[in-house]
């Protein structure tokens, strides 16, 4: 299949949105072509080099907060996590969504309601011409973390659909090795 069906069909899928569109995407895969080049513009406490941040990211990372790449959809582990814990931004580790505001969007990327206080910041991507989304980035590094759509669930209806790479998970309360084997009697 040519870019320039992948192409129609993911607008398309801008339209149409939800469950339907992952299945869409997943069978074409996202044109990267298509998405953004470069990172996040802005002033951000964190500057880094892209040096830097080549240096310090896995390659899968570096392709997505650097470079507003997009990963393929149900391949990020974060989906299947259910947790309690915060989730922090993979390339500077500010906390950016509690998994309490976590939700199953069935689109194959981790989804979220709401976003913690002050950690995320947006900005209009164009990089689909005639459809404006809102792109998601940390407040931190500018890391690009995704896109915030308005077809969530309540309270806020919105649905902050991030890449799972560009994510590390803190569970809380976390056992220590060989602590939950010893506890099972405790309660
Ligand atoms: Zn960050």
């Amino acid at each position: 299949m040519g870019f320039l069906q992948d192409h129609v069909i993911s607008r398309r899928e801008m339209v149409i949105g939800g469950a339907g569109a992952a299945a869409v995407i997943a069978l074409t895969g996202l044109p990267v072509t298509a998405l953004g080049q470069g990172a996040s513009r802005g002033k951000f406490q964190m500057v880094k080099s892209d040096e830097e941040w080549r240096h310090e990211l896995t390659s899968e990372q570096y392709a997505v907060l650097r470079r507003h790449q997009t990963e393929r959809p149900g391949t990020s582990p974060l989906n299947k996590e259910h947790r309690p814990g915060t989730y922090v931004c993979a390339g500077c580790g500010l906390p950016l969504f509690s998994a309490s505001t976590k939700f199953e969007s069935g689109t194959g990327w981790p989804s979220f309601w709401a976003p913690l206080d002050g950690a995320i910041a947006t900005s209009e991507d164009r990089s689909f011409l005639l459809f404006v989304r809102t792109e998601v980035h940390c407040a931190r590094c500018g890391g690009h973390l995704g896109h915030v759509f308005n077809d969530g669930p309540q309270p806020t209806g919105l649905r902050y659909c991030m890449n799972g790479i560009a994510l590390n998970f803190r569970p809380e309360n976390a056992w220590p090795a060989g602590a939950d084997a010893n506890n099972k009697t405790g309660h």
